[in-house]
């Protein structure tokens, strides 16, 4: 079974949430790439956010991704030598998958995790509060939330 245990330091986390609630100003969802090695363990060292990848495509309540915007992405990884670990988006509720969510991966290779962080990432965001989603390939995907997200999310230093 695919179950990946990610893991990021906790001041790019302290970060990244900060980034996430400053680009979604508290009214419209904001995400980010999640940029790091895979092996031997998903390690993620830096990330990319939506506004900065996409900043012609901000929508009112979201952030639409076009294939130029994930090809500046490849280039960035390529010339870095990271891989899109993860990603990560914020909602303004539960952190439940939306249909869209579950139909468009962002990256389609089994195994890829996707976050959710609630309440558009403002206030205090414990890894318990996170939806865990992870893509098992042809369109299925696998879920966890509160003690089980936290677990699969490791936060170091
Ligand atoms: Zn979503």
């Amino acid at each position: 079974m695919l179950v990946h245990k990610l893991e990021i330091s906790k001041p790019l986390w302290q970060q990244l949430i900060r980034d996430l609630a400053r680009t979604g100003m508290g009214v419209k969802e904001s995400g980010a790439f999640l940029l790091g090695n895979m092996e031997p363990s998903r390690v993620v060292t830096e990330y990319l956010l939506y506004s900065d990848i996409a900043p012609d495509s901000q929508h009112v309540n979201y952030v639409l991704l076009r294939g130029r915007h994930m090809a500046k992405v490849w280039d960035i990884c390529e010339l870095r030598k990271l891989r899109v670990v993860a990603d990560i988006h914020t909602h303004p509720g539960v952190p439940i998958q939306s249909p869209s969510d579950r139909d468009n991966p962002i990256v389609s290779i089994a195994g890829h995790v996707a976050l959710i962080v609630p309440n558009f990432a403002k206030g205090l965001v414990v890894p318990s509060s996170l939806g865990f989603h992870e893509f098992q390939g042809q369109g299925e995907w696998r879920s966890w939330f509160r003690g089980e997200a936290a677990a699969l999310l490791n936060i170091t230093g």
